[in-house]
C-alpha cells in the first residue's frame, strides 16, 4: 500500500492510495472520519447576575438558550497539539483536568456586538487562540453581556461529531481510460469532448486526447455516446483509489492523514495478536 500526494494544502487534500484494496480504501476512510483524536470545548460555564463593566451594570443574558451557546461553542475548530494533549481517561491527572488534557478559554464580551469565535481567549498559551476568528456565537444589544468559561478535552468523532477532523471525505476507483487505437479523430469520438460532464477530453488537431483523467466520475457518458460501436474504454480500477478530504483546521490536512495511518497501522497490529492468541 503506497500514497502518492496529489495536493496537500493546509487543510485540503488529494492523494492516490496504491495497490490497496476495497476494503482498505474504506477502513482509511471510516478511520480519517471518525478516529482520529482533537481537542474540541466540552464544557461551558455561564456567569450568572449582573456584570459590572466601566460602572455601568450589563445583564448576563443572551438572546439565544446557554445550551444553544454551549452547542455552538462546543462545534468551533480547536487547534490541536497531538504530541503535547492526551485524552483525559490516559492523562497522569486521572480525569481530573490538567494543561496535558485540557485547555481552557474565557469569553467575556459585552453588547451591543456580535459574539465571535475568536474572542475566546485562551488561559495560558496564545497558540492555542482558535484559527477561525469570524465564527458568529450570539448577537448581543445593549445592555447585555457574557463571561463564560469553557473547557476543551480530546476526543474523536466516535462520540460526537465536534470531535470530527476531517471532512468530506471521499474516494473512487481509480479511473483508467484509453482511447482506441486509430478511433482519436472518429467524428463520434471527438464529439465526447463536448458530452463529458467533467471535461476529461480536449480536442487537439483533429485528435481526441485525455487531459484530466483524474476528474472522470466513471459516469460512462463518454461509452454510452459510443454504444457498441465503441473508440473509447473506461473502467474503474480497484486496486488504486483516488482521495479527497478536507480537515476543520484543528489539525493540518498532513496531520489527520499522518495520524489515520498509524491508528491503522496500531489497529491491525492489533488485530494480528488477538488472531494469535485463538
Ligand atoms: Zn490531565
Amino acid at each position: 500500500m503506497d500514497i502518492e500526494i496529489i495536493e496537500m494544502a493546509e487543510r485540503k487534500a488529494k492523494f492516490i492510495l496504491r495497490n490497496s484494496s476495497p476494503a482498505m480504501a474504506n477502513a482509511l476512510r471510516r478511520t480519517l472520519l471518525s478516529d482520529i483524536p482533537k481537542m474540541a470545548i466540552d464544557k461551558v460555564e455561564f456567569h450568572l447576575g449582573p456584570i459590572m463593566y466601566d460602572d455601568k451594570e450589563y445583564e448576563s443574558v443572551t438572546p439565544l438558550f446557554d445550551e444553544i451557546i454551549a452547542h455552538r461553542l462546543g462545534m468551533v475548530p480547536v487547534p490541536t497539539d497531538l504530541n503535547l494533549f492526551c485524552p483525559q481517561s490516559e492523562c497522569v491527572c486521572g480525569g481530573e483536568g490538567c494543561p496535558n488534557c485540557t485547555i481552557m478559554y474565557s469569553l467575556n464580551k459585552i453588547g451591543p456586538c456580535t459574539v465571535l469565535s475568536g474572542d475566546l481567549e485562551p488561559l495560558g498559551n496564545p497558540d492555542l487562540r482558535v484559527k477561525d476568528e469570524f465564527i458568529p456565537i450570539v448577537e448581543l444589544t445593549d445592555g447585555q453581556a457574557v463571561l463564560i468559561y469553557a473547557t476543551a478535552v480530546m476526543g474523536t468523532a466516535k462520540k460526537h461529531v465536534k470531535w470530527q477532523v476531517a471532512n468530506g471525505v471521499g474516494y473512487k476507483y481509480l479511473p483508467q481510460i484509453a482511447i482506441d487505437e486509430g478511433m482519436e479523430s472518429d467524428e463520434e469520438v471527438l464529439e465526447c469532448a463536448a458530452i463529458c460532464p467533467k471535461k476529461v477530453f480536449e480536442v487537439e488537431d483533429g485528435k481526441l486526447v485525455i487531459k484530466n483523467p483524474l476528474d472522470c466520475s466513471l459516469c460512462r457518458a463518454c461509452t454510452d455516446h459510443l454504444g457498441e460501436r465503441g473508440g473509447i474504454t473506461v473502467k474503474g480500477d480497484d486496486k488504486n483509489f483516488f482521495f479527497k478530504f478536507e480537515t476543520d483546521g484543528s489539525l493540518t490536512a498532513q496531520q489527520a492523514l499522518d495520524k489515520a495511518v498509524e491508528i491503522l497501522a496500531d489497529e491491525a497490529k492489533d488485530f494480528k495478536a488477538q488472531l494469535e492468541q485463538l
